[in-house]
């Protein structure tokens, strides 16, 4: 399990990196061995063990020997994410909590770097459409430059957006938050850019076509074009730093956001060379719900995981428009977790699994009853087994 150090490290800064089974020279009573190198070399030397078969405990900043292990971060600083409690790996749990997090461990996230009274100013570097021919409405990837301000993040984080122009009373508008869809590297890996997941909102109001302030005004917006933005947000749905974990992701529609930016993290070449420290070898199981099939977002990227890890990646859709559930309806998300819900509850019942939900609060109460039933299966009880998983920090939600 690696962890990362919110420190900041200096050129001439020494790293002890602890590890095991270190397979290049014979290894001292134990197993463990301590080796230290300079920062500049640490990425390297991290690597070349990996390759080697080592276990990597750990790294510390200087000659000490508690597990904590530096990353690149935003423009190459160093990553502001803290130590996340230990999960052990695979191993069955009596029940489905683990063990319990400290809200302390996510102190180092980074929080309102940016407030709505001095929001930073960023530039649109791209916005394009993630819908294909014949989808309904509308959804854009939209790419916004950060670079000459401190704004940092970490997948599965908020930024909020405030529109340009004036609201109805004559003040600006109001923020409006976005989970955030890229890593914290970006889409480019150069760590100076973010990236939203944008569906523009679009109502009828006493017969007359309401378009959404902040949707609209994202999904509009040129490249170039400047954009106030406050933050980050959000504690809720950070990834955990175990290799190992199972992550389970339940989306709908703009909630893939944050599990885009997971899936990137885990499975992505460039992401993958960028961490070295997390080389995921878990289960992802996206469940992803859209309205019909030229709807579905990120579809290329998630396909091509899928051909590099079939082991690690499992994507399981539900087209509400074009399936029907059991009773003849439409087919959602909960639908599909009541299909798989032995083999998820089965997962939860490891305390190295999370799970993720994004998108509409709706999909909340079948997945509930899912579960319900799983748990009775096994003459447990839902009501009881769903507040230990929360208090674990291994059941996050983020639905409107
Ligand atoms: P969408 O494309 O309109 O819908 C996504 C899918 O969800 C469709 O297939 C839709 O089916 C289905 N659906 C509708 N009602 C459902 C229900 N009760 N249970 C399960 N599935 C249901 O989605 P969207 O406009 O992108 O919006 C997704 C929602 O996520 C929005 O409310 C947005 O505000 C929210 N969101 C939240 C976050 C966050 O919490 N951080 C981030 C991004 C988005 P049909 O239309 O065919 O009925």
């Amino acid at each position: 399990m690696h962890v990362l150090s919110a420190a900041s490290f200096g050129p001439s800064q020494v790293m002890t990196i602890t590890l095991q089974d270190f397979s290049g020279s014979p290894a001292p009573a134990g197993g463990i061995r301590r080796l230290t190198v300079p920062l500049v070399q640490l990425q390297a030397t991290y690597g070349r063990l990996l390759r080697s078969g080592a276990k990597i405990l750990g790294v510390t900043n200087g000659l000490t020997s508690t597990a904590a292990m530096p990353e690149s971060g935003p423009a190459g600083s160093s990553a502001p994410v803290s130590p996340q409690p230990a999960q052990s790996s695979g191993k069955p749990a009596n029940k489905p909590a683990g063990k319990a997090p400290a809200k302390a461990a996510h102190a180092n996230v980074p929080v309102n770097l940016y407030k709505p009274k001095a929001p930073f100013v960023g530039k649109v570097i791209s916005n394009d459409s993630l819908l294909k021919e014949g989808a309904i409405g509308r959804v854009n990837h939209v790419t916004m430059d950060l670079s000459g301000g401190d704004l940092r993040y970490v997948e599965g984080q908020s930024i909020g957006i405030i529109p340009d122009g004036l609201a109805d009373n004559g003040k600006p508008h109001k923020i409006r938050l976005y989970s955030i869809a890229s890593t914290r590297h970006g889409d480019n890996l150069a760590g100076d850019t973010v990236s939203l997941c944008v569906r523009q909102l679009q109502y009828e109001k006493d017969g007359e076509r309401i378009n959404g302030v902040c949707s609209t005004f994202l999904c509009d917006v040129p490249p170039g074009a400047p954009v106030k933005i406050t933050g980050p947000v959000g504690k809720e749905m950070l990834l955990p730093e175990d290799e190992d974990a199972n992550v389970i992701m339940l989306a709908t529609g703009t909630g893939i956001a944050p599990m885009r930016a997971y899936l990137r993290r885990m499975f992505d070449p460039g992401e993958r060379a960028r961490n070295p420290g997390y080389a995921f070898r878990g289960k992802a199981w996206l469940f992803m719900g859209v309205p019909t099939t030229p709807n579905l977002l990120y579809e290329e990227e998630f396909q091509s995981y899928l051909s590099a890890y079939p082991d690690n990646f499992r994507y399981t859709k539900a087209i509400s428009r074009e399936q029907k559930n059991s009773e003849g309806g439409r087919m959602y998300i909960q639908h599909r977790v009541a299909e798989y819900a032995d083999e998820i509850f089965n997962l939860i019942n490891l305390d190295s699994t999370h799970l993720y939900m994004c998108g509409l609060r709706g999909m909340e109460p079948g997945i509930d009853e899912a579960m319900i039933t799983a748990a009775a299966a096994r003459g447990l009880e839902w009501k009881t087994l769903r507040p230990q998983l929360k208090k674990a920090g291994r059941w996050h939600v983020e639905t409107y």
